[in-house]
């Protein structure tokens, strides 16, 4: 049993008796680490400052190489709260992302993926009410690319022939959501699922990428064409929570 203290944000608390907790937080080099914080529900943590959902601080933890749960001795936050909890999409859009993540068990740490989640959360809580969709997208798009699973928009999934019409007078692209990516239009023909077309995919690019664009023409079509997506390839056998409070909300520009 060791003492490790690493930068955390935490994705989810349940409480676990009347006066603990089992937190479980992203970590750069340790995963998803969960913890069990004894007597955090009766007089918060050690260091004094609640642990807020979706926050960032630093933890230390007693380590045990035998045990999946380990002991949470201190959590430092870094202050200034992320803005998320002040707004309900904003903060669904962010329950989403961590929904993502504990879908899988990253057991190792991922440097690249701590910093884009930091990073999608720092924006979720600051963008102007109307790029609040297109953050909470590419949120759930670029953390699934980094979880290893990345739709396929490059070449048509079925044939792997190239993609979009050159001459524009063709039927459109599809999306095949069994197959995790797209169609080109004639392996489209006679199917019935979701067109995109060229302006779409080079959104769902920005998305996957990480460079949300401020405005997306359908956003609504979007979330269909994503909670389809994780449905097929990373949905939990309870299904993703998220998609049901985040439906209404996206009506709202
Ligand atoms: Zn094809």
């Amino acid at each position: 049993v060791s003492l490790v203290t690493t930068p955390g944000i935490l994705l989810r608390s349940h409480p676990y008796s009347e006066t603990s907790a089992v937190l479980r937080f992203l970590t750069p080099e340790h995963g998803i680490v969960a913890v069990m914080a004894k007597g955090i529900r009766k007089r918060g943590p050690r260091g004094g400052v609640p642990i807020e959902t979706l926050g960032e601080g630093v933890l230390t933890f007693r380590y045990d190489p035998a045990r999946d749960l380990h002991t949470l001795r201190e959590f430092q936050s870094a202050g200034g709260s992320l803005a998320l909890g002040r707004d309900l999409r904003r903060f669904v859009g962010a329950c989403l992302v961590a929904e993502l993540l504990l879908g899988h068990a990253l057991e190792h740490g991922d440097a690249q993926l701590y910093a884009w989640v930091r990073h999608v959360l720092g924006r979720l809580g600051k963008v102007p009410q109307e790029e609040v969709p297109p953050w909470i997208l590419s949120g759930a798009w670029r953390t699934l690319a980094l979880l290893g699973f990345p739709p396929g928009l490059d070449r048509c999934v079925r044939c792997d022939g190239a993609l979009g019409d050159p001459g524009g007078t063709a039927a459109p692209d599809r999306f095949d959501v069994e197959a995790g990516g797209i169609r080109c239009f004639s392996c489209s023909e006679g199917t019935r699922l979701p067109r995109i077309g060229p302006e779409a995919r080079g959104q769902l690019r920005a998305l996957v990428e990480g460079e949300p664009p401020e405005l997306l023409s359908a956003p609504r079509a979007h979330l269909n064409l994503l909670e389809a997506f994780c449905a097929r390839h990373v949905a939990p056998r309870q299904g993703i929570h998220s998609f049901g409070m985040l439906r209404p909300l996206f009506e709202q520009s």
